[in-house]
């Protein structure tokens, strides 16, 4: 997404989860703690004052509450999303995106803007389907349980049943 940005665990610079996960939201919530200490006083409040202690729930907490910086990070991150489905949808045209993980938790506040910067970016607009974002059914523990729902099957990929002497 960005050339030579911020370093990514994949060993490359600038991919998408930089700038669009949770992990994104809790790395600019501190630089703008640290940078922008009065700006982030209702951020720094609520974790003690110390930034380190910052998560992504703590700035959708102070978002709901209508803190500015707080709407101003899921802004951006919600951008990201938008941006980069964006260009997904040039090259794969989906009919939906499903967007998981804890950071649904903050709803249309990541959502819409998500929404807006879809429909900026996309490219030949006019000629296209504007695929909806929706947050996924079961938000952060989509994995969680996906992983309980393979523990119930067996290796043929059979639903073990009360039944089953398996089971
Ligand atoms: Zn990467």
């Amino acid at each position: 997404m960005v050339p030579g940005g911020h370093p990514c665990g994949c060993g490359l610079k600038g991919c998408w989860e930089q700038y669009a996960s949770g992990s994104a939201l809790v790395r600019e919530a501190k630089r703008a703690a640290h940078e922008r200490p009065v700006r982030a006083a209702g951020l720094l409040r609520l974790v003690g004052g110390d930034l380190e202690n910052i998560t992504g729930p703590d700035v959708t907490k102070i978002a709901e509450d209508g803190d500015d910086l707080g709407i101003e990070l899921l802004t951006e991150l919600g951008r990201w999303i938008g941006e980069g489905a964006a260009s997904l949808s040039a090259a794969l045209d989906p009919e939906m995106y499903v967007i998981g993980g804890g950071v649904v938790a903050a709803g249309d506040m990541i959502l819409e803007p998500a929404r807006t910067a879809y429909r900026e970016h996309l490219p030949a607009a006019g000629h296209r389907t504007i695929a909806p974002i929706v947050a996924a059914s079961m938000g952060n523990d989509a994995g969680i349980v996906g992983a309980a729902e393979l523990a119930r099957l067996d290796l043929d990929g059979n639903r073990i049943g009360a039944g089953d002497a398996r089971a």
